[in-house]
């Protein structure tokens, strides 16, 4: 179908983009990649009055060192955001998340800031950011914000950022020494979203788990920190039966949805057994 008739703004700074969006008010959208927003303004599942496409803002795009965190701009694309080095380097398990992002062709439209702030719980890397305790960087009318990835999830397809903001950045805090991560994803064919997705990262200490961090990929209707599991895990043996033992508690807080691709129960049973195996291969335990 043909979207809704819209006013299209295409502003070239962040300043810019927040005054259009001010101007627009509660039925402004920002365009990134387009690759969810477009289907859904074709399949007129949204009416904005002004579509302001951030695409040609050149601050947003690329990934700096800022001292003890990486800074992955918003329009920094799925397939920019793989092949970085500080990425690999300081958060390999962004890039191997990313990896898993559909199809080249959708990951080199789409964007980092993109599928945060569309907030699928489907998505691959809402799980990891809160693992990884990002910090999403919005800019509106009063300037700057920062909101812990704990708080940015709101709910289905819903984020803290406001109708007049804009999400310009997420800050990655570097992970310290000692640490190793893993994303594990199921899905039914090669290139489909999630059916469940496990992100866990692992601190070990001799031979022992010092601390560990494990974020669920659509096991409700955000991405979830499996809270029960880091517990079980911390000071737990660096052994397979003691991660298996942590693992089962991984279904714990969750609301897993039934449809097409599983019932809640099996999606329960997916999230024991990928976070059995994301944390093992994190730990660099063999099974
Ligand atoms: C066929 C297909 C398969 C896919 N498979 C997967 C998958 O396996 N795993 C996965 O994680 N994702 C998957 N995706 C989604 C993909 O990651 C998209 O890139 C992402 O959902 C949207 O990113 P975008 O840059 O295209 O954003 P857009 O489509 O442009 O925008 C999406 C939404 O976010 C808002 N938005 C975008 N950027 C900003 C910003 N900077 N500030 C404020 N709001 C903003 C828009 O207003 C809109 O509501 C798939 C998409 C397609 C089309």
């Amino acid at each position: 179908m043909i979207p809704a008739a819209f006013e299209y703004a295409r502003p070239t700074s962040v300043s810019e983009a927040v005054s259009a969006l001010s101007e627009g008010g509660e039925d402004a959208k920002v365009l990134a990649g387009g690759q969810s927003l477009i289907p859904v303004l074709r399949l007129r599942m949204a009416y904005p009055s002004v579509v302001v496409d951030v695409g040609r803002i050149d601050e947003m795009r690329g990934v700096r060192d800022d001292g003890d965190a990486i800074v992955i701009g918003a329009m920094t694309t799925h397939h920019d955001v793989l092949h970085d080095d500080l990425v690999r380097q300081h958060a390999p398990v962004i890039a191997q998340a990313t990896q898993t992002v559909a199809d080249p062709q959708v990951r080199h439209r789409g964007t980092f800031g993109g599928a945060l702030a569309h907030a699928d719980p489907a998505g691959d890397l809402g799980g990891v950011a809160l693992a990884l305790g990002c910090e999403f960087v919005a800019h509106g009318p009063s300037g700057e914000r920062r909101i812990a990835a704990s708080d940015f999830f709101q709910d289905y397809l819903t984020t803290a950022l406001g109708a007049d903001e804009v999400l310009t950045a997420v800050r990655v805090p570097k992970l310290g020494d000692g640490w190793n991560s893993h994303y594990e994803k199921f899905n039914r064919v090669a290139q489909a979203w999630s059916i469940v997705g496990v992100a866990a990262l692992v601190k070990r200490s001799d031979g022992s788990i010092a601390e560990a961090r494990v974020g669920l990929t659509n096991m409700g209707s955000t991405p979830l920190r499996a809270a029960a599991v880091e517990s079980a895990l911390a000071g737990a043996d660096a052994s397979a039966d003691a991660v298996g033992a942590a693992a089962e508690h991984a279904a714990e807080g969750t609301h897993a949805p039934s449809d097409l691709s599983g019932a809640a129960d099996y999606r329960e049973h997916l999230a024991r057994v990928l976070t059995r195996r994301a944390v093992l291969a994190a730990a660099g335990i063999m099974p």
